[in-house]
C-alpha cells in the first residue's frame, strides 16, 4: 500500500500525528509529541500494539519531533508508503471552504489568518514547515477546522455589531470542530440510510472544547463557537457565552488587565472555574457523586447550557432526524447525556437508560427510546476525515 496519509495536528507545544489508510480508515501508527520547546519534550509512538516513549533532543521543537518520526517510519519501511501529508489547520477564514494543496500563497494566508487564531494558526504553520523539510517531495494538504461551517447563512454568522467590522476586519462567527461535526453527521447519514444532503441533524461535540452545530440538509447552518473558540456553550476551561459587559466590569471596576481577562475567560472558567476542582469531567462527576456542591453546580450549568444551545438551534428545522453526541464527554459521559436529554423532552428526546449505559468507550448507537427522536453516540474520527480529504484532494490535482 503506497497511498497512506500522514495526518498532522500541531499545537503550540504538541504535535499529534497518525499514519492512516485513507480508504478504510485503518490506523497504521499514531502518537503524540508533548512538552515541545521545553527540556521535557517527549514523543510517543503507538505501532503494532506497542507504545514507545522517547525524550527529544535540543532544540526540542516541532522539527525535531517530525525528524524522529521520519527516522522511525524509515526504519520500519513506512516512509515510502506516505503519499501525502494532511494538516489540520484551525482557521481558514472565509477564504478556505475546501481542502487545499499547500503552496507559498496558502502558507502566507494561514499566517495572515493568525490574527483570528493567534494560539493555533502559527503552530499549524510550524507543523507544515517542519513536515515540508522532512518530506520535501511529498504533497501537503491543509484541512481547515472552519471549512465545514462556511455554508452558514449571514443571519447565523453575523454579529449585531456595526457592519464595517465585518466588512473591513472579517469579524464574524466562523465556528470550529468542522471536521468532527462533518464526520459524525456522515456516520449518522449512514445509520439513517440516506444521503447526508437529506439529513437534518444537531451535533454536539463535547470534549475539552465544546460546540453544537445545526446541520440542515447536510450543511452547517449554525454553530456555537464564534470568531474564536470562546463563544457558545460552557467548556472545560472556557466560559462560553457571557454578557460582554462582564469584561468591562472586570477591567473598569475590578482592575484586571485585558490579558488577565483573556486568561480568565479561556483558561480559568468553564467546568474548572465553577467546580474549583478540575476541567476534567470525570473528576467533577466523581466529586459530585460524593456530594461536592460546586461539582454538582458545574455539571448543572454545563448540561443546561448545552441543552439550551441544542433547543435554540431547533428553530432551523421543521423536522429533525436526530441529535449526535461526540467528543470525550459526548462519547463517554452517560450522566451529562442524561442531564441534557432530560431538558429536551419538548423536542421529543427521551433517554433509553440501558442504551445510554451501553454506548461508551467507543461504542456507537442510539441512546433514545424507540418513540423518541433518535440520539446517537458516535465516536468522532477527525484524523480519518483529514486523511480522506487529503487523498481526495490529491486525486483531484492529478
Ligand atoms: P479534546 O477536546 O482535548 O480532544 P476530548 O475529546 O478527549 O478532549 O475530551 C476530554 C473530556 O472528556 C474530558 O473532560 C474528560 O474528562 C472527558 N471524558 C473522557 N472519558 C470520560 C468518561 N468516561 N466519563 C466522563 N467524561 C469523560
Amino acid at each position: 500500500m503506497q497511498n497512506n496519509i500522514l495526518v498532522i495536528n500541531c499545537g503550540s507545544s504538541s504535535l499529534k500525528y497518525s499514519l492512516m489508510n485513507p480508504v478504510n480508515g485503518q490506523l497504521i501508527l499514531s502518537g503524540l509529541a508533548e512538552c515541545l520547546l521545553t527540556e521535557e519534550a517527549v514523543i510517543t509512538i503507538k505501532h503494532q500494539e506497542k507504545k514507545i516513549s522517547t525524550s527529544l533532543i535540543a532544540p526540542f521543537d516541532h522539527e525535531v519531533a517530525i525528524q524522529f518520526l521520519v527516522d522511525y517510519l524509515t526504519q520500519h519501511q513506512l516512509k515510502e508508503t506516505v503519499s501525502a501529508i494532511g494538516h489540520r489547520v484551525v482557521h481558514g477564514g472565509e477564504k478556505y471552504s475546501q481542502p487545499t494543496l499547500i503552496d507559498e500563497k496558502v502558507k502566507s494566508s494561514i499566517e495572515q489568518l493568525s490574527k483570528l487564531a493567534p494560539l493555533h494558526n502559527p503552530a499549524n504553520l510550524q507543523g507544515i514547515q517542519a513536515a515540508e523539510k522532512a518530506f520535501a517531495q511529498t504533497p501537503q494538504v491543509a484541512i481547515f477546522d472552519t471549512a465545514f461551517h462556511q455554508t452558514m447563512p449571514k443571519r447565523s454568522y453575523l454579529y449585531g455589531l456595526p457592519y464595517h467590522f465585518y466588512q473591513d476586519h472579517g469579524i464574524r462567527k466562523y465556528g470550529f470542530h468542522g471536521t468532527s461535526h462533518y464526520f459524525v453527521c456522515k456516520e449518522a447519514a449512514t445509520i439513517l440510510n440516506k444521503p447526508m444532503e437529506q439529513c437534518n441533524i444537531i451535533s454536539a461535540h463535547l470534549g475539552n472544547g465544546c460546540s453544537v452545530t445545526a446541520v440542515k440538509q447536510g450543511k452547517s447552518v449554525d454553530t456555537s463557537l464564534g470568531l474564536t473558540p470562546l463563544e457558545g456553550v460552557m467548556m472545560g476551561t472556557r466560559s462560553g457565552d457571557i454578557d460582554a459587559g462582564v469584561i468591562f466590569h472586570l477591567v473598569d471596576q475590578l482592575g484586571y488587565s485585558l490579558e488577565d481577562v483573556n486568561t480568565i475567560l479561556n483558561k480559568k472558567s468553564g467546568l474548572l472555574g465553577v467546580s474549583q476542582l478540575s476541567n476534567d469531567c470525570r473528576t467533577i462527576e466523581e466529586a459530585a457523586s460524593k456530594g461536592n456542591e460546586q461539582a454538582k453546580l458545574a455539571l448543572d450549568i454545563f448540561s443546561y447550557r448545552i441543552a439550551k444551545s441544542i433547543a435554540s438551534f431547533s428553530c432551523n428545522f421543521t423536522s429533525l432526524d436526530g441529535l449526535i453526541f461526540t467528543g470525550g464527554i459526548g462519547e463517554n459521559s452517560l450522566l451529562i447525556r442524561s442531564l441534557i436529554l432530560s431538558q429536551l423532552t419538548l423536542l421529543n428526546f427521551h433517554e433509553d437508560k440501558l442504551a445510554n449505559e451501553t454506548m461508551r468507550f467507543g461504542k456507537q448507537g442510539n441512546i433514545a427510546k424507540i418513540d423518541s427522536t433518535p440520539c446517537w453516540v458516535i465516536p468522532t474520527n477527525e484524523e480519518w476525515v483529514i486523511a480522506e480529504q487529503t487523498y481526495q484532494q490529491l486525486n483531484q490535482e492529478q
